[in-house]
């Protein structure tokens, strides 16, 4: 259990996707197929790279240093065929329909291409309203971003919104400088090991998965009231 958050608790949970929603599993896997390399090798290569801190494009630059690997984006598409119910982790669901019974304003907001909108859309997610950011037409970490995901919401007040991601780059720091409360999610590649910078405030919550989480903010609520 992460330590419960100080000040007035949030009424917005706002959920990021890679790792956080959806497990990137298969998202990895066509590209070493596609590059030609194992899965463990390229996820070998993946987790090297994020502990050195470069980004996934180095991957591409050490593995197939020749390949345009961007041009098969398309080709990577088709593959992979879009999110599918089998990639939500198994905490997803229950979380979001505790959050959502229980008043909290759910939304979904997370670096994605504009493709991937839609298939979460299909995906039916108990959420207020989600976007990607290609859709709001900046990424994190770009201040912009949040300020875009605030638009998404009811509350104009960022201490009331709860970011959830599982980068501390992308996702805690950049959200909590944008005056958001922060859940550090730490699983998948980025949330196992990449570390908290000394720079960087402590996230409000830190947790290893999301069946925690409503009980968390729903104890919180109850603290600050
Ligand atoms: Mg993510």
């Amino acid at each position: 259990m992460g330590s419960l958050g100080v000040g007035p608790a949030p009424d917005t949970v706002v959920f990021d996707v890679g790792e956080v929603l959806i497990d990137e599993t298969r998202v990895w896997a066509v590209w070493a197929e596609l590059i030609g390399v194992s899965p463990l090798t390229f996820a070998a290569v993946l987790g090297a790279g994020i502990v050195q801190g470069e980004p996934v494009a180095a991957v591409f630059a050490h593995l197939a240093p020749n390949l345009a690997w961007r041009e098969l984006e398309e080709e990577h598409e088709e593959r992979y065929g879009g999110f599918r119910e089998e990639d939500l982790y198994p905490d997803v669901r229950p979380c979001l329909s505790e959050l959502a019974t229980a008043g909290f304003e759910v939304v979904i907001a997370g670096n994605q291409p504009a493709r991937r909108g839609p298939q979460l859309e299909r995906l039916e997610l108990p959420c207020g309203s989600l976007s990607t950011s290609e859709q709001m037409g900046a990424s994190k970490p770009d201040p912009a971003f949040f300020t875009a995901v605030l638009d998404l919401v009811t509350t104009e007040d960022p201490g009331r919104v709860l970011y959830v991601g599982d980068r501390t780059d992308n996702d805690v720091r950049a959200a909590a400088a944008a005056g958001m409360r922060t859940c550090w999610l730490r699983r998948g590649p980025w949330g196992q090991l990449q570390d908290l910078p000394d720079d960087v405030e402590e996230p409000d919550l830190v947790l290893e998965g999301l069946g925690e989480l409503p009980m968390l903010l729903t104890a919180w609520q109850e603290e600050s009231a």
